[in-house]
């Protein structure tokens, strides 16, 4: 399988993950936490799809669209292993649907971050809210779903509490 190959299904991926996501959330009326803002695509993406809901960005550093930059009271900027923690002192277990896209190239290294991760973003979750990652995630508490039709296995995962 060529790196396009693997491109193209990722994004396939991500969105038919996010469309059924923000669709079994929309009773819901917690915030929504981007965990990675990159070029802000999969940002854009929740803006464009999603009513009546806060959405917040965490991020490092933003480098993302112009089109798809957040405001600034919609941006929680750090490093994810701080600002989470914090996130969950601001909003406690209230997130109706978190989705992280924090990795990079190196698949060892993003699976020792998920773990790393996993137990700071579980908390977050309100009682039928949706994680949508895409590493898998190690959660003590979380369902995992199927995938909702068109995402390809292994390029997208969602967990329900
Ligand atoms: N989904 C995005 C899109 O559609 O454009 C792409 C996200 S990009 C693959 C990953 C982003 O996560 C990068 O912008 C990176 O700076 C951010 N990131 C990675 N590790 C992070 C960390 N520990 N804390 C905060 N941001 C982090």
């Amino acid at each position: 399988m060529s790196r396009l190959d693997l491109f193209i299904d990722r994004m396939v991926s991500q969105r038919a993950c996010l469309d059924h996501a923000i669709a079994e959330t929309a009773g819901l009326t917690g915030p929504v936490f981007e965990l990675g803002l990159g070029n802000g695509r999969t940002y854009h993406h929740m803006l464009e799809r999603i009513e009546g809901r806060d959405i917040y960005v965490f991020e490092r550093a933003v480098a993302s669209h112009p089109d798809s930059t957040p405001s600034e009271d919609a941006l929680i900027l750090g490093d994810v292993t701080e600002t989470l923690p914090e996130a969950f002192e601001r909003f406690g277990p209230s997130a109706s649907l978190v989705h992280a896209d924090l990795g990079g190239h190196n698949r060892e290294k993003n699976d020792i971050f998920a773990r790393k991760v996993s137990p700071l973003i579980e908390p977050l979750l309100a009682e039928g809210g949706i994680m949508v990652s895409s590493d898998r995630m190690y959660f003590q508490s979380l369902t995992e779903l199927a995938l909702p039709k068109n995402a390809v296995e292994g390029r997208c995962f969602i967990y329900r509490r």
